[in-house]
């Protein structure tokens, strides 16, 4: 960058091609010439602990998923998030009845989702679960080195600023939308959603016994189909499908022994959703 002196000599000024812009200019974006995106954590695996789908299952649940984690451990790296679940769908609702506006609905599904983390790290306690905070991303190398497997709360920091959506007040980035952003933060090989439906439907199976399977879509198709209802949350199809770095995102039934192996191999056990 280069420095340079205002003419009375006082002033010193960083040139950049930014300067003097507002930043808002579609056309100075498009004209940019970007270095690729850096892949932080190349051989990063991200995986999500549903909430509602796992972690409410409890012990029917969690100890057989924790054990197929810690089988591999040797040979992937993996960041942990969770969901929130049941607990958080009660306090939105009593939130919602009361009037509250989005940024304390969101700050509510922050608490919850940072306790289902402190559950899973602490049921992943004696293989090196370790509960995480956000600020603590930067030190994954330190954590793998001491052979840990950290996990974190899946809402996305917004919380007070969460940005009220377009119907409701329910915020839309909720831990779907946290786990998505952390693998392009990341630049993660891999993203797995362990849910308890196989993967994608045309509609809820649990409700729509019709609903059809779908084992592989693009990001982008799957938003022009404009689905009633969806298996991960809305906004993370635009933003796989805007990233430099996320290529999928697997979708699996956690309940099913050895699908989180297959996905962590790179296979498509459920759903795959890649961008186009
Ligand atoms: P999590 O607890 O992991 O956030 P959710 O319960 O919020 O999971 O979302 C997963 C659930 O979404 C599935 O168990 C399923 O019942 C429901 N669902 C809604 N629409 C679909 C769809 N189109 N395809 C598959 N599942 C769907
Ligand atoms: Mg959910």
């Amino acid at each position: 960058m280069a420095l340079i002196r205002e003419k009375d000599g006082k002033r010193l000024h960083v040139k950049s091609k930014l300067m003097g812009e507002s930043l808002v200019s579609k056309s100075l974006i498009d004209e940019m010439q970007l270095v690729p995106q850096r892949r932080m954590f190349p051989d990063l695996n991200i995986l999500k602990i549903g909430g509602q789908s796992i972690c409410d299952r409890g012990a029917k649940a969690l100890p057989r998923i924790i054990e197929e984690i810690v089988e591999n451990k040797s040979e992937y790296k993996m960041l942990l998030t969770a969901g929130g679940g049941t607990r958080s769908r009660h306090i939105y609702s009593i939130g919602l009845e009361l009037g509250m506006p989005t940024g304390i609905i969101a700050r509510f599904g922050t608490t919850i989702s940072e306790q289902n983390s402190l559950l899973v790290s602490t049921l992943l306690g004696p293989w090196g679960g370790v509960q995480i905070a956000h600020d603590d991303l930067v030190k994954l190398p330190n954590y793998y080195s001491q052979g840990c497997i950290p996990v974190t709360h899946g809402m996305p920091p917004y919380d007070y600023f969460a940005i009220p959506p377009a119907r409701g007040r329910i915020p839309s980035h909720r831990t779907d939308v946290g786990t998505v952003l952390l693998a392009d933060l990341t630049g993660a090989r891999s993203c797995i959603f362990i849910k308890d439906e196989k993967g994608l439907y045309t509609d809820d199976p649990k409700k729509d016994p019709d609903a059809e399977f779908i084992s592989e879509i693009g990001a982008k198709a799957l938003l022009e189909k404009d689905l009633d209802d969806l298996v991960i949350e809305r906004p993370c199809l635009e933003i796989l499908q805007n990233s430099e770095v996320i290529e999928k995102i697997y979708i699996i039934n956690g309940m099913e022994p050895g699908n989180i192996t297959r996905a962590l191999k790179g296979e498509n056990a459920g759903t795959v959703i890649f961008r186009e």
